[in-house]
């Protein structure tokens, strides 16, 4: 019997997590023993059991100010036959209960991509140091332990997990185009004489990705395990977008202010490095490479240097735009992203070829320690210079974005500009909707008033529209006779199993958590 099973991902709590099981079951052991005249003596023969699980995460997004309890976290499934994780992509959704299931005794490799394999340690110590513990030995503990157990598997291989007879897995990795490193998983499995594959998307990122292929169909998936996250819509035009941001940008700048960019540290803030370098390039056909980006000269005051021969055709001198990433996180993740450009998409290889550093520009700075951070604020504050800021978190809900939206949102040159989803009842929700009506926002239990402008420019997301996902599912050349949905609130995950259904004609579960 070839299973599969969804732990967490609904209650709110804990982020997706699957388990694809094989038991020699009764069905088998009937076939295989039907002229077995002894097989009635032994009617409840149980085979071995054997799983793996893809993904094991830690819930993050509409409450993400919600504090999970220990216990919430902690392990509810038995894992005594679990003989891997496959971990399709470093999204906490997708990692956060790691240190849980080690904890919980499993003893099994982590299987991902090789960019996932560079990024997993950084991101499960980033939340662990927020979340799991203040004990830094504990923290090097769990992180020696992952890098132990973690196995990079490159893309389009077929990678063993178990052959123990009457039941093998082999699993092999493709890109999904989400974040770097992002798969989706296909399972081989067997059990007996019966053979399934079975493919779980992870989450599915869009064409037209900064940076990242888009994902091609698998070419086979008898049973299919799907994300929904935007099942129910498309994105605005992704193909525009650079130009939309460009004259936000423009407009935003021209009065000598800041543009703030509350974002997600990995992924979002890389991808609009690269869209900001492509427009300064495109404007000014003339963008200078830094080596690595510049540390901390906010501490003595920057250095805007660039001389600028060549204007932008708006009037707009692009290159003397400065650009910060404030935040330790997002400035170790550009530099992973930076070496691991062998993964980049054919459109990035072509830039670096001819040249060009999409992440590592002469404009670019980047902001490591607290007191830089506070200089940052503070100077930028004051300054007439035009600069992008991006900083997290993505919601305004925490981090060094905070201090930032304190200390400019009272002055009308500056301005804030989404890029991301805000989620209701996060002060970034707050400022989109009550910014435009010269209302306030309340950041740290005290309100501030907005006269920034606020702008929000879409086509940015890291998931598949619903267009997306039916190409997605569409290009499998036969059907899979089951598709679940998963991932994404009940809305979408209805609309995307109601256009499945009429669409594809495979039976289409919406799976609860534990089934
Ligand atoms: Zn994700």
């Amino acid at each position: 019997m070839i299973e599969i099973k969804h732990h967490g991902a609904t209650s709110g709590v804990t982020g997706s997590c699957h388990e694809l099981s094989l038991k020699m079951g009764s069905d088998e052991k009937r076939a295989r023993f039907s002229s077995d005249p002894d097989l009635d003596a032994a009617p409840e023969f149980e085979g071995p059991h054997h799983g793996i699980l893809i993904d094991c995460g830690l819930f993050q997004g509409q409450d993400e100010g919600r504090e999970a309890s220990a216990a919430d976290l902690t392990i509810d499934f038995p894992i005594d036959h679990i003989r891997a994780l496959v971990v399709t992509h470093v999204h906490i959704d997708h990692v956060g209960r790691i240190p849980y299931l080690l904890a919980a005794g499993f003893q099994g490799p982590i299987i991902c991509s090789e960019p996932s394999a560079v990024m997993l340690p950084e991101i499960l110590e980033d939340a662990l140091k927020i979340g799991f513990t203040r004990d830094r030995n504990l923290i090097e503990r769990v992180l020696g332990l992952i890098r132990e157990r973690v196995v990079p598997v490159p893309y389009g291989q077929w990678h063993p997990v178990f052959d123990e007879g009457e039941c093998s897995l082999s699993v092999r990795l493709q890109r999904a185009g989400h974040i770097l490193g992002s798969a989706y998983v296909e399972c081989d499995a067997r059990t007996g004489d019966v053979e399934e594959r079975i493919v779980f998307s992870g989450d599915l990122g869009a064409p037209h990705s900064p940076l990242l292929p888009e994902p091609k169909s698998p070419e086979r998936a008898d049973r299919l395990v799907i994300e929904s996250t935007y099942g129910d819509r498309d994105h605005e035009d992704r193909e525009t977008r650079r130009d939309r941001l460009r004259v936000v940008l423009e407009n935003a700048l021209a009065d000598g202010g800041t543009v703030l960019i509350p974002a997600f540290s990995i992924g979002r803030t890389q991808e609009l490095l690269y869209e900001i370098e492509g427009i300064i390039a495109g404007a000014s056909g003339n963008v200078k490479m830094g080596s690595d980006g510049k540390r901390g000269r906010f501490s003595s005051g920057p250095e805007f240097g660039a001389d600028s021969e060549i204007a932008s055709t708006s009037g707009f001198d692009w290159e003397s735009l400065e650009i910060v990433v404030d935040s330790p996180l997002a400035a170790n993740f550009t530099q992973i992203y930076r070496d691991l450009k062998p993964f980049w998409d054919a459109e990035a290889q072509e830039l670096v070829r001819s040249g060009r550093h999409p992440l590592s520009f002469e404009q670019l700075t980047v902001i490591d320690s607290h007191e830089d951070h506070l200089n940052a604020v503070d100077y930028l504050a004051k300054s007439h210079r035009p600069c992008v800021v991006l900083a997290g978190s993505g919601m305004c809900a925490g981090g060094r974005v905070v201090n930032y939206l304190k200390a400019m949102l009272g002055d009308k040159r500056n301005d804030v500009l989404f890029v991301g989803y805000q989620a209701a009842g996060t002060p970034g929700h707050d400022i989109l909707t009550f910014g435009p009506r010269g209302g306030w926002v309340e950041l740290d239990g005290e309100r501030f008033d907005i006269r920034a402008r606020v702008h929000q420019v879409g086509g940015y997301s890291a998931h598949a529209g619903q267009s997306d996902l039916l190409r997605f599912v569409e290009g499998i050349p036969v059907a899979p006779k089951e598709i679940r949905i998963v991932h994404g609130d009940s809305g979408a995950k209805v609309a995307f199993k109601e256009l499945l259904e009429a669409r594809v004609g495979s039976r289409v579960p919406i799976p609860a958590p534990g089934v």
